[in-house]
């Protein structure tokens, strides 16, 4: 074999090895593949629209996952509360959304743990984890191992952090739902294109319960996971 050709290979491999592999194994962390109905995540929060999005849960008598982030927790101690007395899945996303990819294993570690801090000082233990951006990382994987996290990626994504038509949305939600299917809708906006469109989301979650409810695979509850 020509000596360039080998040591292409071996760098293709380094390079998987480093970022492919984390990002293959992540990616299939799909915990709720035996689940009969749809799955709720929400990404990015807590934010203003927090406190409304759970008041439509619990009108729905509905449960999701919320994956926080630190530098917004800081800001909602009371959503972060009242997220947990009402019974969802807490997830953590990191303290400062910056992509994974391009922080080192030190700064991500740092990052997570700082996130990680705050729950605890909050008396909040979370359970699940997912990445800004999906991008699953080494650092992110001996961090969910060393806590004791899930990791909870998703089998829907609506594009819901630019400002679509509600209707447009919905549509593409109900088509993403199924067995065991996760859906992911952002009530924050953290490094998403704009800002305003996390305010649609309380009402598509309202409809998207309607829509469901006579459906094969309804929105379950997150309890139990
Ligand atoms: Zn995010």
């Amino acid at each position: 074999m020509e000596k360039g050709l080998l040591i292409f290979i071996l760098l293709g491999g380094l390079v998987f090895i480093i970022w492919g592999l984390p990002l293959v194994i992540g990616r299939r962390k799909l915990i709720c593949q035996d689940r009969q109905g749809t799955l709720m995540t929400f990404d990015d929060g807590p934010s203003e629209v927090t406190d409304q999005l759970l008041d439509v849960l619990r009108a729905c008598h509905g449960q999701a996952c919320f994956f926080l982030l630190g530098e917004e927790m800081v800001k909602r101690r009371e959503t972060l509360k009242r997220i947990q007395e009402e019974g969802h899945g807490i997830g953590l996303h990191g303290y400062s959304h910056k992509h994974p990819l391009k922080m080192t294993y030190w700064e991500q570690k740092k990052d997570l743990e700082r996130a990680y801090q705050i729950f605890k000082q909050e008396g909040i233990c979370p359970s699940y984890y997912r990445p800004p951006h999906g991008a699953y990382t080494w650092a992110s994987l001996v961090f969910c191992k060393k806590h004791g996290l899930k990791i909870v990626h998703w089998t829907g994504l609506v594009g819901d952090w630019e400002l679509e038509e509600e209707k447009t949305l919905l549509d593409r939600l109900v088509k993403l739902s199924g067995p065991g299917h996760v859906l992911v809708l952002h009530d924050g906006t953290k490094g998403k294109a704009n800002p305003l469109s996390k305010f649609l989301v309380p009402q598509l979650v309202k409809d998207l319960y309607r829509e469901l409810a006579a459906s094969p695979a309804p929105l379950e509850g997150w309890k139990g996971l």
